[in-house]
């Protein structure tokens, strides 16, 4: 079904979170986004369009500023997604630019998603950039961000993005192989959901828990966990975009999916 999907989409949106994007030193993995920039240019190849929303500013921003690592008031916290945000970008830029391919920066807030005239602004925005063939890469603005104008998560941020940008297909790359029928981490019998139609009832039977986070869960940088991919998905089928939610940290990831090799889930329409 994923392969299906990647083929039959021209606009796709697709969200890393921190830990997909982490190595296991803890710090940006830039030979995975090497290797991720070379899958993304042979779709644009193909013809194929790509967003993406990328995590992973304050993960940036401890590997300059370590010593703030224990620093959890929030103008730090803010502070260290300022400075991480540009080595982030820079990361990014590395990765794409042996193949001739040029990134953009979009910071947003749940503002911005809030008024007409930024929304339409941020649209053109995106609808220029990629007709010139350059990779948007969307994060939420955490520097400006208190709590009242949040996003909060980047899963909510890429559904809203693919919303607005009218996309084809949202793919989220996380941690997990896909969705489970129970939380996979406590249940070792938990099995892999391929397809779902039915997201409502795909929250009630899955044990979702809070997933990874700093609530001592799975992942050191996540937020959000599996109920706000869920909640992704929820928004997305609603505008008729299908969402992909799959193993970011495998070899190849886009590559496996769009050739059938990789798992997934499938949230359909
Ligand atoms: P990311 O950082 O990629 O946004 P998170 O770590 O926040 O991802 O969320 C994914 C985590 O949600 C998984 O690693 C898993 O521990 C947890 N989880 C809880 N319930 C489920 C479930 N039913 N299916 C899949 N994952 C689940």
């Amino acid at each position: 079904m994923t392969k299906e999907l990647i083929a039959r989409a021209r606009k796709i949106v697709i969200k890393f979170g921190s830990n997909t994007l982490a190595g296991s030193n803890g710090r940006i993995n830039n030979m995975f986004l090497g290797e991720f920039a070379g899958q993304a240019a042979e779709l644009i190849k193909e013809g194929k369009q790509i967003v993406i929303v990328s995590s992973g500013a304050q993960l940036a921003g401890l590997s300059a500023m370590d010593k703030w690592e224990r620093k959890k008031d929030i103008h730090y916290r803010q502070a260290l997604c300022a400075v991480g945000q540009v080595l982030l970008m820079n990361a990014w830029e590395q990765a794409f630019a042996p193949r001739g391919i040029h990134i953009a920066q979009i910071l947003l807030t749940r503002d911005d998603f809030a008024d007409n005239t930024r929304t339409l602004n941020m649209r053109n925005t995106l609808f220029t950039l990629v007709d010139e063939g350059i990779v948007p890469i969307i994060n939420e603005n955490d520097s400006v961000s208190v709590e009242e104008i949040k996003i909060g998560d980047n899963d909510t941020l890429a559904a809203q993005s693919a919303i607005l940008w009218s996309a084809d297909l949202l793919i989220l790359f996380s941690d997990i192989d896909g969705l489970y029928d129970k939380n996979p981490r406590e249940y070792p019998d938990a099995k892999l959901v391929e397809e779902v139609h039915d997201i409502a009832e795909a929250r009630r039977s899955a044990i979702t828990g809070t997933g990874g986070g700093n609530d001592g869960g799975a992942g050191k940088f996540g937020t959000g966990g599996i109920v706000t991919k869920l909640d992704a998905a929820e928004q997305v089928v609603s505008y008729g975009i299908p969402m992909i939610l799959a193993q970011g940290r495998r070899k190849q990831p886009l590559y496996a999916l769009a050739s059938g090799a990789g798992q997934g889930t499938a949230f359909l329409v």
